[in-house]
């Protein structure tokens, strides 16, 4: 069975019309990750017994001629930050090596309850802090496209499962570009949805005012059915909206003619690679030729994010990994004599560079004496990025930009400079910082083959402007 062209729909209708099992699927991509992963190193986890015994419930469904639900048989790979009762989950790092969370995270529990059929837990880095998918502590994912590269991060597993097939799909997370960056760097689509409009139910928490969940897929129409599946209010997660949730996929058809699209200046100055800019380039040319008006605009803010960006994001990180503790749950260190000694042991021996790195860059910004000067700024400092857009979306419908500056890197390439790292998170921390949506659509790539990213931002909620114009690029793109 030639599983690397199969989407969402048609796997659905060709179970439906028994032309295919939903296990004979299954067995496929268990088969590809058993041949292909071990360089690759996408997985964490892998769940083959619940995944099949899944298959065969959807199998009998469609014996039986019932009506399939809509993601029926689709194999996906769930990030290693979200919980899965019964199922190992790392969040990359040692403090959780050997944890097997109580309870399902809703968003995965809503694509179960769509039929779609968990393959395993995917690798990232740890508590989803990084670019690069270096700082797992599982040793790090090498982009399906060219080994010697990363795939991005944070989500660099789950897009690197999706670009090698050994996932038809995958559930991400983006709190500063971890479903955008890794989408633009392995070739996939990557949708972070507004804030709110997924459950965080059962993520991990990096940073709770930034944190998104959000599907990386092959086609935009996957990432609207996923979207659609996942989407709206949920008890359980009090910042979830209670905002009506569209048909992405019919909202996505139609045509982008008349739409008004925003270039902001900002996104295309010093250190855009030339190959990344000519491919944008080419595609916002697309998108005029489709009928769209392209509108310089400018969001002036810009050069302010990335520091605004790791002001919060580590404030809260500090705040939110204070439960590891050895106590709860995770890691305790064997060789403490005291309670302080423990709960120190534990978390010196648990946590990875990266992120102690995260935890004293936030306490120190959330100290007194430098809580006004950092943090207090930082949030004044959101509120004007918010504005820009604001502003600018009073001219426009939707902002297309490159997704990152460069093409994949090099492994190894940043690891030593932190500082270099984060810059490779320009363009997309602002879309986490304002709370609105964005999708990375693959748009051309490099002549050493390299895949390039185009990203469109869109209004708050209005995920379907962001779907229907990067479904116009993908169409244009493949043909
Ligand atoms: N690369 C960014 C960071 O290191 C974003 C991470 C993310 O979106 N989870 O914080």
């Amino acid at each position: 069975m030639d599983t690397s062209t199969l989407t969402i729909e048609s796997t659905r209708s060709a179970i439906a019309e028994k032309q295919i099992t939903a296990t004979g699927v299954v067995e496929e991509f268990y088969r590809k990750i058993k041949a292909d992963d071990g360089d690759i190193h996408a997985y964490l986890t892998l769940c083959e017994d619940r995944a099949l015994q899944q298959a065969r419930h959807i199998d009998d469904l469609a014996a039986k001629g019932g009506t399939l639900p809509p993601l029926a048989g689709v194999p996906v790979a769930i990030k290693d930050v979200m919980v899965t009762k019964g199922l190992r989950t790392t969040a990359g790092s040692k403090i959780l090596e050997h944890f097997i969370p109580p309870y399902d995270c809703t968003a995965v529990a809503r694509l179960e309850g769509a039929g779609a059929i968990v393959l395993g837990k995917t690798n990232c880095d740890e508590f989803a802090m990084g670019s690069s998918n270096e700082n797992s502590a599982y040793g790090p994912v090498r982009n399906p496209r060219d080994k010697s590269r990363v795939p991005g991060g944070s989500s660099g597993g789950s897009a690197a499962a999706v670009a090698a097939g050994t996932a038809l799909a995958a559930l991400g997370s983006d709190t500063g570009g971890s479903i955008r960056q890794p989408a633009s760097f392995c070739g996939v689509v990557g949708l972070m949805p507004t804030y709110g409009r997924v459950s965080r139910y059962g993520l991990i928490a990096f940073a709770s005012s930034l944190d998104h969940i959000g599907p990386l897929t092959r086609t935009v129409q996957d990432a609207a059915i996923i979207l659609r599946t996942i989407a709206g209010r949920d008890p359980l997660d009090s910042t979830s909206a209670n905002v009506p949730v569209p048909d992405y996929v019919e909202e996505m058809s139609k045509p982008v003619k008349g739409l008004r699209l925003g270039i902001p200046k900002e996104y295309f100055g010093e250190g855009l690679d030339g190959e990344t800019r000519s491919a944008v380039e080419g595609a916002i040319e697309q998108l005029r030729a489709a009928g769209c008006e392209i509108v310089p605009i400018s969001l002036p803010h810009t050069p302010y994010a990335i520091p605004t960006y790791y002001v919060i994001a580590t404030a809260e990180a500090s705040a939110n990994l204070a439960r590891f503790d050895g106590v709860r749950y995770g890691y305790r260190s064997a060789h403490a004599h005291t309670l302080s000694e423990m709960y120190r042991k534990s978390r010196d021996e648990g946590f990875g560079a990266e992120v102690k790195r995260r935890i004293m860059l936030g306490t120190y910004a959330l100290s007194s004496g430098y809580y006004d000067a950092y943090y207090l700024k930082a949030q004044r400092v959101r509120t004007l990025l918010t504005r820009d857009f604001e502003q600018a979306f009073q001219k426009v419908d939707a902002i297309v930009t490159p997704t990152t500056p460069t093409p994949a890197f090099k492994l190894g390439e940043k690891a030593d400079d932190p500082l270099a790292m984060y810059l490779a998170d320009i363009y997309t921390v602002t879309a986490d910082l304002a709370g609105i949506p964005g999708i990375s659509v693959p748009c051309g790539q490099t002549k050493s083959g390299l895949p390039i990213g185009l990203q469109v931002l869109g209004k708050h909620f209005d995920e379907s402007t962001v779907l229907r114009v990067a479904g116009a690029v993908s169409l244009k793109s493949r043909t």
